[in-house]
């Protein structure tokens, strides 16, 4: 198991459709111990296939409900609407603010070939959207009603407008 870089925004491969997994084997196991270990060093919520480079349906989530695997995944169902932050390891140094379903539900195969269903709710559906998206070559940013910059903690930078505008007024207080 080893970390893989992670692409970032620009490269085509972040692009494309990517192709249906055909061999379960173990180069599909490789590929999927690979990812787990570049998500959690990334400390991310989940990653796609192509994000390090790779053509192929292959997602894995890292949520409070836990890790999971899924390939060749596709939502059946959806139900409902949440708005909330949301960023991505291909997307340095920003958030943005993005409309999901509350509630999807997943058909999926893992990395044995044997087909499962899932559903999935809050932030884990939002995780699942998102790391599907990559597959068809959708990233967030497309989505957003609202993108920002964010600090190493993760937290909103204000703009850069408000911030100047702040020197400036601080600097005419210190003159008086
Ligand atoms: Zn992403």
């Amino acid at each position: 198991m080893s970390q893989r870089f992670v692409v970032q925004v620009g490269d085509p491969i972040l692009r494309k459709v990517c192709k249906e997994v055909k061999n379960f084997n173990g180069e599909l196991a490789a590929l999927l111990d690979d990812m787990k270990t570049t998500v959690r060093a990334e400390d991310g919520a989940g990653l796609a296939a192509p994000q390090i480079g790779v053509d192929a349906r292959v997602v894995v989530v890292d949520v409070e409900e836990g890790f999971f695997e899924f390939i060749n995944p596709e939502i059946y169902y959806t139900k409902g609407e949440q708005v909330g932050p949301e960023g991505c390891l291909s997307v340095k140094g920003k958030q943005g603010t993005v409309v999901r379903p509350e509630k999807v539900k997943l058909v999926y195969r893992d990395r044995t070939g044997k087909k499962h269903k899932l559903t999935a709710e809050g932030f884990f559906a939002r995780a699942v959207c998102h790391e599907l998206d990559h597959l068809d070559g959708v990233l967030y940013t497309d989505k957003a009603v609202e993108i920002y910059d964010i600090d190493a903690e993760g937290r909103r930078i204000a703009n850069k407008a408000d911030a100047e505008g702040r020197r400036i007024a601080n600097n005419t207080e210190n003159n008086q």
